[in-house]
């Protein structure tokens, strides 16, 4: 029954047929176009941001004349990171041993699927739904949802709590926490010069650049639950060149806020080793954690309807972050993983687990029924 609704979405079985990647913007709007069409067919009031050609449009569907404070907001991303022409091989859509297999069906199109099936009978049937729905889509979250993460916020804002359904935790979890994400850009100028006849006159950026990796990886520590990578660098120019410019990016992690304060002091507080070597700093990505007291409220409400549905569910944290950190990081209460469970986010295996689609859809189903969340 399940995979037959897969099967026949109009907009998402057509969807995964497109698996739009990240970064293409037409390809991800043939599929914003199709749940456009598709929900205002069943009666769905729709609001649409653009976003260019690189990048796809953000669509919010509510029900006519809805009023947000009272509602509840479904939350997912419609990109992925599979490149064009990864629906034959590995990713090629099919069913095998209870499993359905394709780009992108676990991070985050099951999920999706699921939000959009109970939008839907949402709008169809207001009277079973004590909260109404809307459900925003967004296309760029594999980028870090630099374009909607504005929109996200200042949407979320008017809603009474938020479910964002990117894949679940096996056996009927959900995911209550989140790292916090933060990336730095760190540069280093130096005073080129040739390495054979003058390489004295010269002030190396590499140099100065390897020195401060060095520092930033000792940020590292499990104690308080930080973590940095510096995962690109680059400088330089021919070999036979004293170097003037060096580049690199860096990754941060954070459970609490706090352990972001920490970074950032870390980061920001980083000074030249050879004075004679500019170094510049520049924060370019910042997303808040999501805590346990952000998930608290709606974690209860699901593990009640949990109960009420025979389902044990339990709660999950994580180190990678999703659109629910921006959600919790504007005070609006958030529950994640609220998607099928799976395997192989981000790989040439990824699947869904077919029965846990059936379980979760039926845990969302008896929450947003019934009277849960207060
Ligand atoms: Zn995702």
């Amino acid at each position: 029954m399940i995979l037959h609704s897969i099967s026949t979405s109009q907009s998402l079985s057509h969807g995964s047929n497109m698996k739009p990647p990240t970064r293409d913007g037409p390809a991800i709007n043939r599929l914003v176009d199709m749940i456009q069409r598709e929900a205002t067919d069943a009666g769905a009031t729709v609001r649409r941001w653009e976003g260019g050609p690189d990048r796809g449009d953000v669509l919010l569907l509510t029900p006519p004349g809805q009023d947000p404070a009272s509602s509840l907001l479904m939350h997912g991303h419609v990109d992925t990171v599979h490149a064009h022409g990864s629906l034959t091989g590995t990713l090629m859509p099919r069913v095998e041993n209870g499993r359905l297999y394709g780009p992108g069906v676990y991070d985050m199109k099951g999920g999706v699927l699921m939000a959009f099936q109970e939008f839907k009978r949402g709008l169809a049937k207001p009277r079973d739904y004590p909260r109404a729905l809307s459900l925003m889509i967004v296309p760029d979250e594999e980028l870090g949802s630099l374009f909607s993460r504005a929109i996200t916020e200042e949407i979320a804002l008017a809603y009474k709590a938020a479910l964002v359904f990117e894949p679940g935790a096996k056996n009927c979890g959900v995911i209550s926490a989140h790292k916090g994400y933060g990336e730095y850009v760190v540069s280093t100028k130096g005073k080129s010069a040739h390495a054979g006849a003058w390489p004295h006159a010269g002030q190396s950026a590499v140099v100065e650049l390897c020195r401060q990796i060095l520092i930033l990886e000792e940020i590292t520590n499990d104690v308080i639950g930080v973590s940095s990578n510096v995962g690109l660098m680059s400088g330089g120019t021919f070999t036979n060149v004293i170097p003037e410019h060096a580049i690199a990016r860096v990754d941060l992690r954070f459970a609490d806020n706090e352990g972001w304060e920490h970074v950032k002091a870390c980061v920001e507080g980083l000074a030249a080793v050879n004075p004679a070597v500019e170094l510049k700093i520049e924060l370019t990505v910042h997303q808040p954690p999501l805590t346990e007291q952000s998930t608290a409220l709606m974690l209860s409400a699901v593990q009640q309807a949990g109960r009420q549905a025979g389902l044990k569910v339990h709660a999950e944290s994580t180190g990678g972050s999703s659109d629910a950190n921006m959600i919790a990081g504007v005070g609006v209460p958030v529950i994640d993983g609220m998607g099928p469970e799976g395997s192989g986010a981000h790989t040439p295996f990824e699947y869904i687990d077919i029965e846990s689609y059936a379980i979760k859809a039926n845990l969302l189903r008896t929450l947003l029924t019934g009277n849960f969340i207060n």
